[in-house]
């Protein structure tokens, strides 16, 4: 049940010809055992707050902490899906699975950790594509996969980056559904989840951030035991929710792209 801390930090892409700053001086605290989205318009640095608490990018300045550890790498207390849910392509949606469930587990046979496998991709509903690589599955196929490989890896962090995007509405509601009982009954991971989907948020958050480029312009504390599924009829989250639909539109108006 870790922690997360952001201390001052700023990230800057760099490459031959310009710098650009994505994030400045970002200060957060991310409780143990909180669900937290991140939402903001597209290139605010969602996705780059992410991969920064992954490890798989250092800061520029500032640190991150991970139960007062300063990260420097990625880890297998973290499990990661990715914007764009990459999976090996010259592995099976199975073996990619197991793969993951290896990697974490040393000790498990082949076999176990195939049953296991089996049963991830039934639970996110594609156990008919077991056996097809990546390039044979469709986008909202391989981001199901993805997903199992990530529960699979049953880290105490899950790190999620608008991992429904691409999936029909039945299929993401039903996937939300189960990453709620996953979270509820690990009791419980930290989880960081980015969506651009403020309903969405609102089901799955105990809060929510609202980032404008470079910068967290509100921290939404979302009502506890509240009932995730009646998120519609609690006057409390109707309020939340016009709040962040208005600063969606306020930051719309002031972006460069
Ligand atoms: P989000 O996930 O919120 O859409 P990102 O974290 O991906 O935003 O990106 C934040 C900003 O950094 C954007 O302006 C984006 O264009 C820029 N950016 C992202 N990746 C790179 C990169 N590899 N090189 C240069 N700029 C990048
Ligand atoms: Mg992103």
């Amino acid at each position: 049940m870790p922690s997360i801390s952001f201390k001052g930090v700023d990230y800057a892409y760099v490459d031959a010809t310009e710098t650009y700053l994505a994030l400045e001086d970002v200060n957060l605290e991310i409780r143990d055992g909180e669900f937290l989205c991140l939402v903001g318009h597209s290139g605010c640095g969602k996705s780059t707050m992410l991969n920064l608490i992954a490890g798989l990018e250092r800061p520029t300045r500032g640190e991150i902490l991970i139960d007062s550890t300063l990260v420097e790498g990625p880890g297998p207390d973290r499990s990661i899906v990715f914007q764009n849910y990459s999976l090996f392509p010259w592995q099976t949606a199975l073996k990619n699975v197991v793969f993951a469930l290896r990697q974490t587990n040393k000790q498990v046979g082949k076999a176990e950790a195939e049953a296991r496998a089996h049963e991830l991709l039934e639970q996110v509903g594609v156990a008919d594509a077991a056996n097809r690589y990546p390039s044979q599955l469709s986008g909202g196929m391989r981001q199901r996969v993805a997903i199992a490989r990530a529960l699979a890896i049953d880290a105490p962090i899950m790190l999620l980056d608008e991992p429904f995007g691409a999936l029909d509405p039945m299929i993401r509601r039903r996937l939300q559904d189960m990453l709620l009982q996953l979270w509820e009954g690990s009791c419980c991971k930290t989880a960081v989840f980015v969506t651009h989907d403020i309903d969405e948020a609102l089901i799955l958050a105990d809060r929510i951030v609202f980032m404008e480029p470079k910068h967290i312009v509100k921290t939404f504390e979302l009502p506890a035991n509240r009932d995730r599924t009646a998120a519609e009829d609690d006057p409390a989250m109707r309020a939340i929710k016009d709040e962040v639909l208005e600063l969606f539109e306020a930051t719309e108006m002031g972006r460069e792209d």
